[in-house]
């Protein structure tokens, strides 16, 4: 299909300083969690995003020094030469699609508590690290700030030596030393790097021309600087933004602008919308002749030609959207932007980095997966039998395993019980903030409708007789789970007294939309978005809400995914009482008991309803029913059945789409090991 004219201008080739960008679509640096240890990973990963037409891709945070040592995070590592092979392959493999690479040098000063490599932390001034570890960094001399100058530019030579076209100074997300020198409560310095915005400035401006004159001749050096740290005037402002960009406007090659800290940079769909960054990025292009590259969860090329065409940027840059899809950009260019499958804001990519695990993606399975496993996201491999697939349950994983299955040329006849396809996704999009996460359903129900090959049955409800009858050889039971009424989960292993009563419900009845009489108490022993999100729903009716959980922070795992500190803050300002360590003990039909968890000290709560969020069960009925009779399976010419998604065993959205994705992929392929995956083995060189 031909291009939509609509869109040509992001196809316009730009100049950054002494290299030119092919098109507008600029991947920003982002975290993997993969990182120096798994340079092949990182590769494979980057250089599918250039397969699919982004012009630059950049890496992670990369280190440049053993006193900037963000370990236990796996990021990039431009220590010394040791570590420049690592980064070539990925260079080689951005370049091979005739992209640009780009490297993002960082020293995060106080930020960095030096866990592997026990230098002391450095800052602008003496001050604990950032973390809670018990350590501070010591206020830099005169000869830290000229040493740091000097591996900042020979990080960057060997940046270039790497083949790094683009290399950052990067000021942002309340890291880097350049920043932490631009803000005032970080910098109480007396002598030339402190107190007036010049001097906080001076550092900044300093290292952007050292390193232009130690690779600008073949490289663009670049900018990432975080125009407001929205804390208020502690923090950096956005009118002092306006200031130091201006004072530096036509210095940088390119100016990548976003804001801090990295919770309100990534905020989720829940909290914010596409574009959200707007006011506080817009000054930047008034301000220089530079090129502009922004972030704002851009997924729709007509909000991309839109932001290019009213001047707000010059590129567009994305993190997410990438991971989501890696051939975003050729999928427009070619004609198809339905085809693009977007990202829903949910930041389980995130979590990767706070898990120290290879990253992954709810809407892409195929992420950080690329060069371990060699899945495309794209590409799968055709079918290699006539075999003709069931797939029972059109939820996250029976869509995703109905949809590769089709791609690969089999059979498929995906029966659903409702009327409405996307199982929990269904559901849950219809929660306060999760509308997007219906996207899940939306990309894949468009796919399958292309599939000539794919038979979809709504409103059919499976029994075993059922399937045995329709005649398919192998059978995939996607069911999904249901929520957990009797309290089991964490914190008990045995169900709780009193939650057998009525007026105890579970998210699964408040998604049903069944009467719910306040005051009501939302018990979370599951610790990801639900309770919160129930509690929020509940509190919007008019009830009177508070949330009690055992953990620490209401949500608790959502710091993960940079969401813990919205989601308390939206809690409290809708009225919603947070009740934190404390464990529901019993429900008595007007009161729950509650525990405190640490000292096991007993009080009472007056409430008319609980909603019980904890664990969900598989559902396996039929599942069992069909396992249960060998004989007729055998006599139905059925090969196997086997179970995906939350019915084997509940987890995220994510975890549902990449178990339904590997079922369809790795089905008649030849089977992997033990180890399902190929590894990086440390190097035993020295
Ligand atoms: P997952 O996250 O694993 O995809 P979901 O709970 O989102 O699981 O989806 C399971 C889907 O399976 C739901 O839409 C549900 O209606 C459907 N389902 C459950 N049992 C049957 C059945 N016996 N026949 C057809 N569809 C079923
Ligand atoms: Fe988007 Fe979620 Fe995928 Fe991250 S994990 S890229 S937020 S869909």
């Amino acid at each position: 299909m031909a291009r939509d004219p609509r869109y040509d201008i992001l196809f316009e080739p730009i100049k950054i300083g002494p290299v030119t960008a092919k098109n507008r679509f600029y991947q920003v640096p982002h975290c993997n969690g993969m990182g120096h240890p798994n340079p092949r990973a990182v590769a494979g990963m980057r250089g599918m995003k250039a397969e699919g037409g982004w012009a630059v891709i950049c890496t992670e945070e990369c280190e440049i020094h053993p006193t900037g040592d963000v370990s236990p995070y796996k990021e990039a590592r431009l220590w010394d030469d040791h570590d420049i092979p690592g980064l070539a392959m990925m260079c080689d493999a951005v370049h091979e699609h005739g992209a640009l690479a780009g490297c993002e040098l960082v020293h995060n000063g106080p930020s960095c508590p030096n866990h592997y490599s026990r230098e002391l932390p450095i800052g602008p001034s003496h001050q604990p690290v950032n973390s809670y570890d018990p350590m501070q960094a010591r206020a830099m001399d005169r000869e830290d700030i000229r040493n740091y100058r000097r591996w900042h530019r020979d990080a960057a030579i060997r940046a270039k030596r790497a083949g790094f076209d683009v290399i950052y100074v990067y000021a942002g997300h309340d890291l880097s030393l350049p920043m932490h020198f631009l803000q005032r409560r970080r910098n109480n310095r007396t002598d030339e790097y402190g107190g007036s915005l010049e001097n906080r400035v001076r550092l900044f401006r300093e290292l952007i021309e050292e390193t232009k004159d130690a690779i600008g001749d073949r490289c663009a050096v670049v900018v990432r600087y975080a125009t407001d740290e929205l804390i208020g005037p502690e923090g950096l402002t956005l009118e002092e933004s306006q200031d130091i960009v201006g004072m530096l406007a036509e210095l940088p090659d390119l100016w990548d602008v976003n804001v801090s800290a990295w919770q309100n940079d990534s905020t989720t769909s829940r909290f914010k919308p596409e574009g959200n960054q707007e006011p506080f990025i817009a000054f930047v292009k008034k301000v220089t002749s530079k090129p502009v590259v922004g972030v704002g969860r851009f997924t729709s090329p007509d909000t991309m030609v839109s932001q290019i065409k009213r001047g707000v940027l010059d590129m567009i840059g994305a993190a997410r959207p990438s991971i989501a899809d890696p051939f975003l950009p050729k999928k427009i260019e070619e004609g198809r932007p339905d085809d693009i499958r977007e990202c829903i804001g949910c930041n389980i990519c995130v979590s990767g980095d706070f898990t120290m695990s290879h990253f992954r993606c709810t809407q892409n399975p195929t992420m950080g997966e690329e060069w371990r496993k060699g899945w495309h996201p794209e590409i799968v491999p055709v079918r290699k039998s006539e075999d003709e697939i069931l797939v029972v349950g059109a939820g996250p994983a029976g869509l995703e395993c109905a949809r590769t299955l089709g791609q690969r040329g089999y059979r498929v006849h995906l029966a659903e019980a409702s009327a409405e396809l996307g199982g929990r996704v269904a559901k849950e999009t219809k929660l306060p903030g999760l509308s997007e996460w219906g996207r899940v359903r939306d990309y894949r129900a468009y796919q399958l409708g292309k599939l000539l090959n794919v038979e979809i049955y709504r409103g059919s409800r499976l029994d075993a007789a059922h399937v045995l009858e329709m005649g398919a050889s192998r059978v995939v039971i996607a069911t999904g789970a249901d929520w957990r009424r009797d309290g089991i989960g964490r914190m008990h292993g045995f169900a709780v007294p009193g939650f057998e009563t009525a007026n105890v419900f579970t998210p699964d009845d408040v998604m049903a939309g069944k009467m719910i009489a306040g005051p009501v108490i939302v018990y979370d022993d599951d610790h990801y978005y639900m309770g919160g999100v129930i509690a929020e729903k509940l509190r919007r009716d008019g009830l009177e809400v508070a949330i009690v959980t055992p953990a620490d922070l209401v949500s608790s795992w959502t710091q993960k995914t940079l969401e813990a500190s919205h989601i308390q803050r939206r809690l409290l300002e809708l009225g919603i009482e947070l009740v934190v360590k404390q464990d529901v003990t019993a429900f008595k039909g007007d009161h729950v008991e509650l525990a405190c968890v640490y000292t096991g000290r007993r009080t009472q709560r007056a409430c008319a309803s609980l909603v019980t969020v904890t664990a969900r069960l598989p559902r396996l009925d039929l599942y069992d029913k069909l396992m249960a009779q060998p004989g007729a399976l055998i006599e139905a010419g059925i090969k196997s059945v086997t179970a995906i998604g939350d019915a084997r065993s509940p987890g995220t959205i994510a975890a549902a789409v990449y178990q339904g994705h590997r079922y369809a992929r790795e089905l008649d392929e030849p089977p992997t090991g033990e180890v399902a995956f190929k590894r990086e083995m440390p190097g035993l060189a020295v």
